[in-house]
């Protein structure tokens, strides 16, 4: 696939505002799909599919995908890319605003048949949603479970096995993005996202360099880095590093706690206020009086003056519960 002719053709430029960078390079991409792992059964949402040119692989690859864009303008030359994909969903929208569950009932109303099961025709758009100004990346921790959407309550714990997320995503609300995926009411079984490297790093750290995007993510999943691309698999080239991450999300979440809403809450006070004891970020970010902090504290045996950075998913759900009451 040309992205630069195709762009002529519609009379497009790349928009840095909504993170467009093509990925182009072949081998770059056959190898996100194949990291990850896509059957025939497979539902695969997409984020951004910009051009097309990952949700051609994807759509070779999987039972059906459903392929989000923000941008009004790409649809028309995605819809062209994608004329000979009948298993092929686009939606225009933001993806921040979409319920996850919402998009695979309607995808499944509408079942999916990948192109050797079925004679190809013009892919299927099952819905536009106006699309709002794009969210910055600070949006806070959203409850868990959420209520609502069409497959929810019933699976809220249990990842849906053949749903997927495989993307490119836009880099400047990749934390807001993760979120939304792991705190949706059904949740996919794997996520392969190509995010940029240093977020990559960032997300599989280890106590001592934890962060709140590593504490959420690995409270509901495992998650490793299977690739690194260079800027020049990318058009434009981005100004950084790009790596694919791949997070696998067991049957439960990592750590078992009373509650999940009050688990986030106190990971959020505790890297509140950054390089700051443990003692006085969770006094600063809880309703709850310093003396009871530090009680708790003492009685699940973490060392107040410790930092948030250096303490395990374990520590932080003991800590949840104690302070759970
Ligand atoms: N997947 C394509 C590729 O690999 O060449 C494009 C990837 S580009 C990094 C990110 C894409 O996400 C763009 O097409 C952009 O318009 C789209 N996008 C940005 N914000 C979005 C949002 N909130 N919801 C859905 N798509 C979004």
């Amino acid at each position: 696939m040309d992205i630069k002719p195709l762009l002529r053709q519609f009379n497009l430029r790349p928009k840095k505002s909504l993170g467009q960078n093509f990925l182009v390079d072949e081998h770059a991409l056959s190898n996100i799909v194949r990291a990850a792992e896509i059957t025939p059964d497979d539902v695969v949402l997409e984020i951004g599919p910009g051009l097309g040119s990952l949700t051609l692989y994807l759509a070779d690859a999987a039972r059906q995908v459903i392929a989000v864009e923000i941008d009004h303008t790409l649809i028309p030359p995605l819809r062209s890319v994608l004329s000979a994909r009948s298993n092929v969903a686009i939606v225009e929208g933001d993806i921040l605003q979409l319920d996850p569950a919402e998009l695979l009932a309607e995808a499944s109303l509408r079942g999916g048949h990948r192109p050797t099961e079925q004679s190809p025709n013009q892919s299927d758009e099952i819905a536009s949603h106006p699309s709002t100004a794009p969210q910055k990346d600070a949006a806070p921790l959203t409850p868990y479970p959420r209520s609502g959407g069409a497959l929810g309550g019933m699976l809220a714990m249990t990842p849906n096995e053949n749903y997927k997320v495989v993307a490119n995503i836009p880099y400047y609300i990749t934390s807001a993005i993760i979120r939304h995926l792991l705190e949706a009411d059904v949740k996919p079984r794997t996520i392969v996202l190509t995010i940029q490297s240093e977020v990559a790093q960032r997300i599989i750290a280890q106590p001592d360099d934890m962060n709140l995007l590593a504490v959420s993510v690995q409270f509901y999943g495992v998650p490793r880095i299977v690739q690194r691309i260079p800027a020049e698999a990318f058009y434009p080239a981005p100004d950084v590093d790009s790596a694919v991450v791949r997070i696998d999300l067991p049957d439960q979440p990592r750590v078992r706690v009373k509650d999940v809403e009050r688990f986030f809450k106190v990971a959020k006070a505790g890297f509140g206020q950054k390089r700051k004891q443990l003692h006085n970020s969770l006094a600063a970010g809880l309703p709850v009086k310093h003396e009871q902090i530090m009680q708790a504290l003492s009685e699940v045996g973490i060392d107040p003056k410790r930092r948030a950075e250096t303490l395990t998913l374990e520590e932080w759900g003991k800590l949840s519960d104690r302070l759970s009451g």
